[in-house]
């Protein structure tokens, strides 16, 4: 049986995510922005919370944590590196590494930049990839604790699962995220498609994810830094790839 995927707002911008196996009746929270939009969700579905998949340790990503440890007794599943310092972990994950949530299993790829202990979890059963705050649709995320070669390497790992995955990202940021892309890809037709399909979702208040991974691959241009039209948008025929992601990151940053 397929496994049941829930996304909601929590804090102004954050998601919050939900995955439950029917078979198991086990449900992970991804992150846990704040408690009370995970607890009301579960309660929703009648599900219990099994575990939490924590991505990076920013506070709008772990602050529930406590909470809804104390509430389910869930197991909290957080990145290897502890020196990020998050608490209440019952157990670590690195590059590689497979979770279990129930009969379900989460494959942990180790995406720094934004973070250096910022992990994804792709479900490939589901094909479904929890990025965070990574990979935004139509962006990226800003690189806190990394640098830019580290980030542009994370984002080539996630580039590299198939187009029919479907990216859950960590931030409602899609209608901004357009609006810099387009300053650089105003021709980009898969961009300028996804643009309409934008404004069309927030205009009925709707999320903009999930994304299919094989659109933003067209459409996202810090995925497409390597392409020599991007380069030559910014002036930079002939930079490499990690230079010019480095650039639209600084020009998204100023925006
Ligand atoms: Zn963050
Ligand atoms: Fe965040």
């Amino acid at each position: 049986m397929a496994a049941e995927i829930r996304l909601f707002t929590c804090l102004t911008d954050n998601f919050g995510y939900l995955i439950h196996d029917p078979a198991t009746k086990a449900t992970a929270s991804i992150d846990a922005p704040e408690a009370a939009p995970i607890i009301k969700a579960l309660e929703r579905e009648g599900w219990t919370l099994t575990d939490i998949l924590i991505t990076h340790h920013h506070h709008d990503h772990v602050g529930g944590v406590a909470e809804l440890k104390q509430k389910y007794n869930c197991r909290v599943v957080a990145p290897h590196d502890k020196a990020a310092r998050i608490a209440n972990v019952d157990l670590r994950a690195g590059q590689g590494d497979v979770v279990k949530v129930g009969g379900l299993l989460a494959r942990v790829l180790e995406t720094p930049g934004h973070t250096l202990d910022h992990i994804s979890y792709v479900f490939d059963s589901e094909k479904a990839l929890f990025a965070a705050d990574t990979l935004f649709s139509i962006g990226c995320g800003r690189v806190f604790e990394g640098d830019y070669p580290m980030m542009w390497d994370s984002l080539l790992k996630l580039r590299a699962l198939p187009d029919d995955f479907r990216l859950y990202c960590g931030h409602e940021y899609t209608a901004a995220n357009v609006k810099f892309a387009l300053t650089v890809e105003p021709d980009n037709a898969a961009l300028k498609a996804r643009a309409e399909e934008v404004t069309r979702l927030r205009a009925a208040n709707k999320p903009t994810l999930p994304t299919l991974l094989g659109e933003e691959k067209k459409a996202n241009v810090f995925l497409r830094a390597d392409e020599p039209s991007v380069a030559a948008s910014l002036r930079m025929k002939g930079a490499d790839a990690t230079a010019v992601f480095g650039e639209l990151r600084e020009r998204k940053n100023k925006s």
